[in-house]
């Protein structure tokens, strides 16, 4: 029965490899999710770190003002001292700190799009 099957993932779906080979598709893959999942581990810490629960409270802070804040902690929290080189052309490829800080971005992209 279809429902039986949907309901037993362990038969269907293809297991993750956490140790795929380095430079495939299966290593980007598990490189973004691991930094999605970063993200979303230092917004709910931001939460925390930002006293959201008492200021709601206190300063009248709405949820989405919250979650913004958080976003905004996270997203910090997960660049770190990494920036842009503004002296790189258009056509260069990233590369080192700046691609490191490239690939944050678009976890940070996947992770807000699972806490939002
Ligand atoms: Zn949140």
């Amino acid at each position: 029965m279809l429902s039986d099957q949907l309901l037993d993932v362990t038969t269907w779906a293809p297991l993750i490899d956490a140790f795929p080979k380095p430079g495939t598709d299966d290593a980007t893959g598990i490189f973004l999710l691991r930094r999605a999942l970063e993200f979303i581990l230092r917004h709910e810490l931001a939460h925390v770190a930002l006293n959201h629960e008492p200021r709601q409270v206190a300063e009248g802070l709405t949820t989405i003002e919250c979650e913004r804040e958080a976003d905004l902690k996270a997203a910090s929290w997960l660049r770190g001292s990494l920036q842009a080189d503004s002296e790189r052309s258009l056509e260069a490829r990233l590369a080192g700190r700046e691609l490191s800080l490239e690939q944050r971005a678009v976890s940070i992209g996947l992770g807000l799009g699972c806490v939002i």
